[in-house]
């Protein structure tokens, strides 16, 4: 049996048939996807299990990882901050690295797609090659753009003009370009590892390895560990409900080779977790999917307390497992969760305590909000509804004059 045909119970023969319908207008044309990391992250998580979808679909469509030294990865770093509305002072000498590196990987890939997918900023200087080849390229934006630091945002902006088409997450991350731009919101993948059903034995066993006692209410957060998903105000949030309730707390998550952060704020979260035997902070290797599955299916509570988010995979990922999810109001987060149907949406760290607290004592009306989660991201957020989405981006390029400008 295909990879694909597993799907067809979940969201139904039509939506795959009309996949092979898609893929098929695709034939002849090769399409390539270009990050800036194999291994963590969201954008990482899509790719690996999308590519392998299109394939069976007849799309020839591969994936490249540009390669940079730590100080590209630490000048990307601040650009991604930037983007996210962080002051940062961006230097000639990393903006010149920046394009050093950017070069760098252009001479150095052996072969160009008849439509190139760029993901995210760090990679987004290679279209200069676009003017040779004169072949499509798309730029998805997978962060939160809705604030971005005028001097950064306008760098970026004279490439991303460069580009036929920029893709992204949230109608509130849409900006004044004179390119196309489109919306497809990210998916989770009902058959991964991380998502997929799991048996009590194995989630027993997993509570067991990390010294969690199933018996207590468990609140998590898995995430890498980043500021801008403010693992020290979940541990606050956290402190302010466990006045009141017995109750443990996991902060699960690793980190991404284009994030040289992350070993500093794992640091402050140990510091800040310190002296409490109740919070497990639980440094993950990137290929735990089946724990973090296991973390989010035994969770009474789950959080996703960003500061700053392009999406929030996370939160899609704890409702398909009909678990009441409390997330901040950003970025792509409103788009998963409508608010005391869906989810929780909070805006502070004492809203989170709150509501957290409300939650472990309502749990028939956490379960309800779990329930109605998994419906609306059965009917949104799924790998084969992305897939048709890029699809049908793929086929519109070769129409692209066709399109009403309109900024
Ligand atoms: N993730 C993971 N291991 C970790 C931390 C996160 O596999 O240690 C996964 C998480 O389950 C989700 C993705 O990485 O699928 C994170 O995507 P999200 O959009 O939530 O945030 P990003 O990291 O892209 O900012």
């Amino acid at each position: 049996m295909r990879l694909i045909d597993h799907y067809r119970s979940i969201v139904g023969d039509q939506i795959v048939e009309e996949l092979f319908l898609l893929g098929k207008r695709l034939q002849g044309k090769t399409i390539q996807n270009i990050n800036s990391t194999a291994l963590g992250g969201g954008v990482a998580e899509i790719l690996s299990r999308m590519i392998p979808l299109m394939a069976e679909l007849g799309v020839e469509v591969w994936w490249d990882v540009i390669h940079g030294d730590n100080e590209f990865f630490e000048v990307t770093k601040k650009i991604h901050n930037a983007l996210h509305g962080v002051d940062i002072g961006l230097s000639h000498d990393d903006l010149q690295h920046f394009l050093a590196v950017n070069k760098k990987n252009t001479q150095k890939l052996q072969r160009w797609g008849d439509i190139v997918f760029v993901h995210d900023p760090q990679p987004v200087a290679l279209i200069k090659k676009k003017k040779k080849l004169q072949n499509k390229w798309l730029w998805r934006c997978h962060i939160d753009f809705s604030r971005p630091r005028p001097g950064v945002w306008r760098l970026l902006q004279k490439f991303i003009e460069k580009y036929d088409t920029a893709v992204f997450s949230a109608p509130a991350f849409a900006r004044k370009l004179k390119i196309r731009q489109v919306l497809v919101s990210p998916s989770i993948d009902p058959l991964s590892d991380k998502n997929k059903e799991l048996g009590q034995v194995f989630i027993d066993s997993v509570l067991k390895r990390f010294g969690i006692d199933k018996e207590k209410p468990i609140i998590t957060q898995i995430s890498r560990f980043d500021y801008l998903k403010d693992p020290v105000g979940v541990i606050r949030a956290y402190r302010m409900v466990k006045k009141y309730i017995d109750c443990q707390l996991v902060l699960a998550g690793g980190g991404a080779t284009d994030d040289p952060e992350g070993a500093g704020v794992l640091e402050e979260v140990k510091n800040a977790a310190e002296g409490d035997k109740d919070i497990f902070v639980l440094h993950l290797p990137p290929d735990s999917h089946l724990e973090i599955n296991a973390l989010q299916r035994s969770s009474t509570v789950i959080l996703q307390k960003s500061l700053r988010e392009g999406f929030g995979l996370t939160v899609c990922e704890a409702l398909w497992k009909e678990k009441p999810v409390i997330a901040s109001a950003v970025g792509g987060i409103p788009l998963q969760i409508a608010h005391r149907y869906s989810g929780i949406l909070t805006y502070t760290i004492e809203g989170t305590a709150y509501w957290i607290k409300q939650l472990i004592h309502e749990p028939d009306y956490a379960k309800r909000l779990g329930v109605n989660g998994k419906q609306h991201v059965k009917n949104n957020f799924l790998i084969t509804r992305h897939i048709q989405d890029y699809l049908l981006l793929f086929l519109s390029l070769d129409n692209l004059s066709d399109v009403v400008q309109l900024s």
